[in-house]
């Protein structure tokens, strides 16, 4: 517990939500009574670029700046995310991780075969090196609540019992940044997340994430089935997975499927190679790929 103020560095990659994850932290800490400073670095976020954020509390500061080996906790929304920032934690400070891995099109070396140079899902070689590792599958609770897009909350309540804030700071801060038709579910992820226990739990979990993997990190093409959620795309105003389709099947539709709204739409199904690059980029979480034609 940091009863004297803390450093805490946020990071993901663009649309997963660091800046208003951390935006929550640090309403959480003034609600708390403590001085905050926070600041926000974007690499290339709309193209999942990385995106961290510097906060800093205490009874008086003077810059959120945190500087290598000084931040008392990290939040990772990605898990090679997670891994880079590790220089910036203090000896002996806990890493909040997510299982999650957004995998850059760049590291995706041979399309079909299956080769990548993303990080494994090394969980029991992380405890090793790191000590006081907190890591889920953030996006598989907040499912299981009926609420991927809660996911970020999961991680705040892994982080909750680490700050000197009350619940009634979190519960303000959360209820106040979320969308208010969310809030209920980002309460419950919220829950879930502080109830989760460390490792024994999450040792299974990250198992099951590596297993269930992309087809890349597999070593594999295999059949697929994409689902889209029309409600959610951004369509003509976002394009990522168009862009990122190694196999160039998807396209906008600016019928929107008779929704008035322009959305994305797949050209070629059997061409699929369930490589997963669109779920994995995807900011709005409209795509899944199922495995199976
Ligand atoms: S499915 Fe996702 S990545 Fe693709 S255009 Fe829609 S919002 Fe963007
Ligand atoms: S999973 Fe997505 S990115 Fe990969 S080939 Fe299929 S449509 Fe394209």
């Amino acid at each position: 517990m940091m009863q004297d103020g803390g450093s805490i560095l946020l990071i993901g990659v663009g649309g997963q939500g660091v800046v208003l994850a951390s935006a929550i932290v640090a309403d959480a800490a003034l609600r708390a009574g403590w001085d905050v400073k926070q600041s926000e670095v974007h690499g290339m976020s709309q193209r999942g670029g990385v995106v961290s954020s510097h906060l800093r509390f205490g009874r008086r500061v003077h810059s959120p700046l945190i500087e290598a080996g000084q931040a008392d906790a990290v939040v990772a929304v990605e898990w090679n995310e997670g891994l880079r920032a590790l220089p910036y934690l203090r000896r002996g400070g806990p890493l909040v991780i997510n299982l999650q891995r957004t995998v850059p099109p760049g590291a995706c070396r041979d399309r079909l075969g299956g080769a990548t140079t993303y990080p494994a899902l090394a969980l029991d070689a992380l405890l090793s090196e790191v000590g006081d590792v907190r890591a889920c599958d953030a996006m598989e609770i907040a499912s299981r609540i009926g609420s991927p897009k809660a996911q970020n909350s999961v991680l705040l309540g892994v982080l909750a019992p680490l700050l000197p804030f009350p619940d009634e700071a979190w519960r303000g801060s959360l209820d106040d940044h979320v969308p208010r038709a969310t809030v209920a579910a980002n309460e419950k992820a919220f829950a879930a997340g502080r109830a989760l226990g460390f490792p024994a739990e999450t040792l299974a979990q990250a198992a099951r994430a590596a297993a269930a993997t992309n087809g890349y990190a597999q070593g594999r093409g295999r059949a697929a089935r994409l689902e889209i959620t029309e409600a959610w795309c951004k369509g003509r105003a976002c394009e990522i997975c168009v862009r990122v389709c190694p196999e160039r099947i998807l396209a906008i539709d600016s019928a929107g499927g008779g929704r008035g709204a322009d959305t994305v739409r797949v050209l070629r199904d059997d061409a699929c190679t369930g490589c997963r690059l669109c779920e994995l980029l995807c900011p709005d979480f409209a795509i899944a790929v199922h495995e199976g034609a």
